[in-house]
């Protein structure tokens, strides 16, 4: 099966990656030549837009940065909907609003062309490994159409429901984690005015009620977890201008359907400050970094 790969960058790179060893035909396309040269060189196919990409494939997979960009590449010029064949498959697996990923679908559908909606969650390391987490919205042949092609990437695929629940799911996994970044983050800094260990706190927090999966895998201070980008200068991992965008996209979401949320536009705006101070290309859990204490003579 010839798979067309469209965003073949910190994500989608090592994901086309996955679908040429697992035996996959790639043709791949990426706005920036460099990202597109990597994926050549990792067997793909290079084409000159997405247009050409899809033109070729039988199923076209996503990979980009925000809604704005999902909306150019299916359907701006040269794009997707330009060259892709009737009855084709299309799966987004970027993070974006449901409400795009529902329009995309609404206009390829008059087309003739079908869409799923597929984001991941899990970072690079398992987007290496071809172990992401895949949450996915779309009908249900559509979904068991792509799932050979999603294996390749992921290890966990869940069917969430119709096209935009896989955006929905992974919003509000998001929201979750992005709001303990922050938590843990303030929680440690208090702890470390005190004196108190941050491993003993660790510990202790491990086995009582305030455990994360964001403090056990991706704790915010360094030299405590030896896979957490902390312990890597916040080399990312998952960028903090893209968890804020996406807490972005769940505040929306709650504004939309009159929700009210109060955690989620708090973290939201301690990630953009954190990104306006030079930490909006370093993992999310830099913002730890960002929480440091005033001077201490500052009044209390
Ligand atoms: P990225 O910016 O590294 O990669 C996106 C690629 O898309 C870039 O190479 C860019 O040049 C390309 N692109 C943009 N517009 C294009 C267009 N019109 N046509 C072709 N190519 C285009 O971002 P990423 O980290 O790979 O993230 C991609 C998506 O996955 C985002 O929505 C992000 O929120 C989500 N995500 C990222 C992670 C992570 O850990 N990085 C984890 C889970 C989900």
């Amino acid at each position: 099966m010839k798979v067309a790969f469209i965003g073949t960058g910190t994500m989608g790179g090592p994901m086309a990656a996955n679908l040429v060893k697992k035996g996959f035909a790639v043709v791949a396309y990426d706005i920036v030549p460099a990202a597109l040269a990597a994926a050549a060189r990792a067997g793909a196919e290079q084409a000159g837009s997405a247009a050409e990409a899809a033109k070729q494939a039988e199923v076209v997979v996503t990979m980009l940065p925000s809604s704005s960009h999902v909306e150019q590449a299916y359907l701006g010029p040269a794009g997707v909907l330009e060259g892709v064949m009737r009855g084709r498959l299309c799966v987004d697996m970027s993070t974006i609003e449901p409400v795009v990923s529902r329009r995309v679908a609404e206009r390829l559908h008059q087309r003739g062309v079908r869409f799923i909606d597929a984001p991941v969650s899990g970072g690079v390391p398992r987007a290496e490994d071809g172990t992401l987490a895949i949450m996915v919205g779309g009908e249900a042949k559509d979904v068991e159409e792509a799932r050979p092609v999603l294996a390749a990437m992921g290890a966990n695929i869940f069917h969430v429901g119709p096209v935009g629940s896989g955006e929905v799911a992974k919003l509000c996994n998001n929201l979750i984690a992005g709001v303990a970044a922050v938590a843990v983050s303030e929680a440690f800094r208090i702890a470390e005015g005190f004196g108190v260990d941050p491993k003993v706190l660790t510990d202790v927090i491990a086995k009582s009620s305030g455990n994360t999966w964001l403090m056990e895998n991706m704790h915010p201070v360094p030299g405590i977890v030896a896979r957490a980008s902390s312990t890597r200068d916040y080399a990312p991992g998952f960028m903090t201008d893209l968890m804020a965008k996406d807490l972005g996209l769940a505040v929306n979401a709650a504004r939309t359907l009159r929700v009210p949320v109060v955690v989620a536009p708090a973290a939201q705006q301690v990630l953009r400050l954190a990104s306006s101070h030079g930490l909006g290309r370093k993992d999310f859990t830099s913002v730890y970094q960002f929480l440091k204490p005033s001077d201490g003579n500052a009044p209390v």
